[in-house]
């Protein structure tokens, strides 16, 4: 993973950077910003892939594990440098400082947000991670497509977690990395139908095979020919890698050795060397394609951006504008100032009173909606009998009436 060069890096760096500088501004509020995210059917290794490109260890293992969308923020750090984590969820805030306490961390934010059990729910879980062994890029792990609801889940699950898959690969700005276990006819997953709706011509889909390991015999030709782009064909193109299977876990290998194993299982295979020599296989490769697609897709996405963001600062330029000049630095100026915008109030109230217009504000015409205001008084006169009391406390609850008789007896004091 760390062996993409110093002029990668450079290239690299800066449009991460960047994109994280926007997103820290909160420009995700108006605009969306490039990402990638991770969709696949339950147990298709989608957490197992974020897990060997992050070097962290992510819930995982059968049923459904991931229940709220997962934004796993992954920055390089220099050689050398210590590791550092933090998560934040709904308005809270954690940092983290051993990478061994994250899936603890992620599965407690999980049942606070969908609840002990079974739900899902559409809140974003934000996971920072700055180390020098991962890779510069962002992900988001979704919950897995479920085709049947297991007990103690509602009904509609499976609707309840496309929907939520689709809000986010129908974002232009979000490339899809669709992941397909080797032991399923890839032509009937659910991930790349849904993929393929939101992205016809597959421009911003990858597809991600996991589990080589458990192919069915007798069915490698067609893997490979599946990664070669052949058979169901995608402009990003496919990539394999070997992830850690259950039995791995049991036996602790580690996430380096785990790497080291998936090398030697590509390099040795009768069929899927092929895949290793031409840059289609392994984790660490998976990465930096990956970085790669992410970076060209921000060079991509920034004009759009730019005009998205040069429009949106046209329009608060000219709020801004409305609201006039500000107070000026020089003390007596400012007593001139403040003298002015005490006069131009009270000549906005006498007009109010006298129902004329005023320059500013969307309710132009004071007698229009006083009149409706009356109107409903009125009615509810003529329906609520004969209690005084409340029919005044309700009229003092409509504002107009409010704004009318404050205004009355302004003027009746300015006279
Ligand atoms: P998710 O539900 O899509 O997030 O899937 P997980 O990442 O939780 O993986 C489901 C199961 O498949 C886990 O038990 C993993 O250990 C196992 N698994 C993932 N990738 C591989 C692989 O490449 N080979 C093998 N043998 N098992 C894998
Ligand atoms: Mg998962």
């Amino acid at each position: 993973m760390n062996s993409l060069n110093e002029q990668y890096e450079e290239k690299v760096r800066p449009c991460i950077d960047l994109i994280d500088s926007l997103r820290s501004l909160g420009v995700e509020k108006d605009l969306a910003l490039p990402a990638i995210a991770v969709i696949g059917d339950q147990s298709s290794g989608k957490s197992s892939v974020l897990e060997a490109l992050s070097g962290v260890a992510l819930p995982r293992g059968s049923g459904i594990v991931t229940r709220c969308p997962l934004e796993l923020k992954m920055k390089r750090k220099k050689e050398g440098e210590d590791w550092y984590g933090k998560i934040s969820y709904q308005d809270r805030e954690e940092e983290l400082d051993d990478p061994t306490t994250v899936e603890k961390k992620i599965r407690e934010a999980q049942d606070d947000m969908a609840g002990v059990g079974l739900g899902i729910s559409d809140e974003l879980i934000s996971l920072e991670i700055a180390s020098p062994d991962v890779p510069d890029l962002t992900l988001i792990d979704l919950p897995g497509i479920a085709r049947v609801a297991v007990k103690g889940q509602p009904e509609n699950i499976g609707d309840q977690i496309k929907r939520l898959i689709q809000k986010f690969i129908t974002k232009q700005e979000t490339i899809s990395l669709v992941v397909v276990p080797c032991n399923v006819d890839i032509a009937t997953t659910e991930a790349l139908k849904m993929a393929q709706q939101v992205d016809p011509e597959g421009e911003r889909t990858l597809g991600i095979l996991t589990k080589p390991d458990l192919v069915d015999k007798g069915t490698e030709e067609n893997v490979v020919e599946i990664v070669h782009n052949e058979v169901i064909q995608l402009k990003k193109g496919y990539m394999i890698v070997k992830c850690r299977g259950q039995k791995e876990i049991t036996e602790k290998v580690s996430l380096t050795e785990a790497i080291e194993r998936e090398k030697a299982f590509f390099q040795d295979h009768a069929y899927f060397h092929t895949l290793y020599s031409d840059g289609h296989a392994t984790v660490p490769k998976l990465a930096e394609k990956l970085t790669l697609e992410l970076v060209h897709h921000i060079e991509k996405s920034l004009p759009r951006l730019e005009e998205q963001i040069e429009e949106k600062l046209k329009q608060t330029q000219t709020e801004l504008d409305r609201y006039g000049s500000g107070p000026p630095t020089d003390p007596v100026e400012r007593q001139v100032f403040l003298i002015d915008k005490v006069t131009e109030f009270c000549q906005d109230v006498v007009s109010v009173t006298k129902g004329e217009e005023l320059k500013c504000g969307e309710k132009l015409n004071v007698f229009s909606s006083l009149r409706k205001e009356f109107g409903k008084w009125k009615t509810l006169l003529e329906n609520s009998g004969e209690n005084c009391e409340h029919i005044w406390s309700t009229c003092l609850e409509s504002e107009p009436v409010r704004v009318f008789l404050v205004f009355v007896l302004l003027s009746q004091k300015t006279q």
